[in-house]
């Protein structure tokens, strides 16, 4: 089969196109043959090495298809099963073998394929941070950054669900349009506008309860401008680099603020909670209440440059690839 390999870390042009074997599923695992495959942003820092792993390895954490073969001891998939996943690797592939727990049935008359494939890992994101980390009220107002992009689409919808109030960031004008169709009431272009004065002027010099910040290095002490006292400093990626160490004096002076750094790996510790946040979403989608933006697709040997326009902030909503055999 085909797959995605990196033998080394760096840029786009690591990203090897190679022929491997197909994997054989274990006891308690799955093959999966993939419809689709979820491009993520964490796949950028594995392929860089900001988050080392063993080489040479397949990448990719998310993908969608058809249960093909099964391990030992599976009992509650059949080969024919719609299954999708998110942070299980070797997902850039034809098929990939995944722990049997991660997997989650879907129909597929209701939700096809490529939008179960771009939902799972940038979705149960979204859902954990707006019901767990910091679960948001009716009333309240969240600053949501990079608000058009995959998680942010879904951050904003899912925040409007809660009745939250959501002011978004983004870098044009398309993007703004797009963060505003999936809900935002205010939008920021945060590349020509100073956003810590626009949040403070929007809320009337309140400051909002929380800040979902993934872009980092580059917003992360005005994020903490934006809030008001106690309020919550979600920092969960690091898109334009990552934060530096910083002095914890600071949360005191700015008004007693929470600062939390979350995993989704840490909000689907148990098997229930990966099925209560996954059937969510795939509820909203059969219900047509939640939008996914598939903003890129590209083939398979295509992933260096869906990489590329991912760094380089062209894209919108979620990229995804697909095997040649599809
Ligand atoms: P996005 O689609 O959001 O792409 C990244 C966006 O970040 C860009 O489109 C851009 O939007 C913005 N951005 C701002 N500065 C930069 C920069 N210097 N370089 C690149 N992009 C920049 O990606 P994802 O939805 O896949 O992921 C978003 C973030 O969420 C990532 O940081 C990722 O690591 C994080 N994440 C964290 C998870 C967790 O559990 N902790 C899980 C999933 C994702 P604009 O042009 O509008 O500024």
């Amino acid at each position: 089969m085909k797959a995605v390999r990196i033998n080394e870390f760096g840029g786009p042009e690591v990203l090897s196109y190679e022929d491997v074997e197909v994997p054989e599923p274990g006891p308690g695992q799955a093959r999966v043959r993939l419809a689709a495959s979820g491009v993520n942003f964490i796949d950028v820092y594995q392929r860089t090495g900001v988050y080392p792993g063993d080489l040479p390895r397949t990448l990719g954490l998310e993908g969608a298809g058809e249960v093909d073969a099964v391990g030992e001891g599976v009992e509650d998939l059949s080969v024919g099963d719609y299954v999708a996943f998110a942070m299980a690797p070797g997902s850039y592939a034809e098929y990939a073998v995944v722990p049997a727990e991660k997997l989650v049935p879907f129909n597929v008359t209701l939700v096809e394929a490529r939008v179960a494939a771009a939902i799972m890992l940038q979705g149960m994101t979204a859902h954990y941070l707006t019901h767990s980390t910091y679960p948001l009220e009716e009333g309240q107002t969240a600053l949501v950054h990079a608000a058009a992009g995959g998680v942010g689409l879904l951050l904003c919808q899912i925040a409007k669900m809660k009745g939250a109030r959501v002011i978004g960031t983004v870098s044009t004008e398309e993007k703004a349009a797009l963060a505003r169709e999936a809900g935002a009431d205010e939008v920021i272009l945060y590349t020509e506008q100073d956003f810590v004065e626009e949040t403070n002027r929007i809320t009337g010099g309140e400051g909002v309860h929380v800040v979902y910040d993934s872009v980092g290095k580059t917003t992360f002490d005005g994020s903490l401008d934006c809030l008001r006292t106690r309020g919550y400093m979600v920092l969960f990626g690091g898109s334009s680099g990552q934060v530096p160490p910083f002095d914890l004096q600071i949360l005191n002076q700015k008004g007693g603020l929470f600062v939390t750094r979350p995993s989704l790996a840490q909000y689907t510790l148990t098997r229930d909670e990966l099925m209560w946040r996954a059937e969510s979403l795939f509820s909203w989608i059969g219900q047509g209440n939640l939008n996914v933006r598939i903003g890129g697709t590209y083939s398979l040997a295509d992933t260096a440059q869906a990489h590329r326009d991912l760094e380089a902030r062209k894209t919108t909503g979620k990229l995804i690839l697909i095997p040649e055999s599809e």
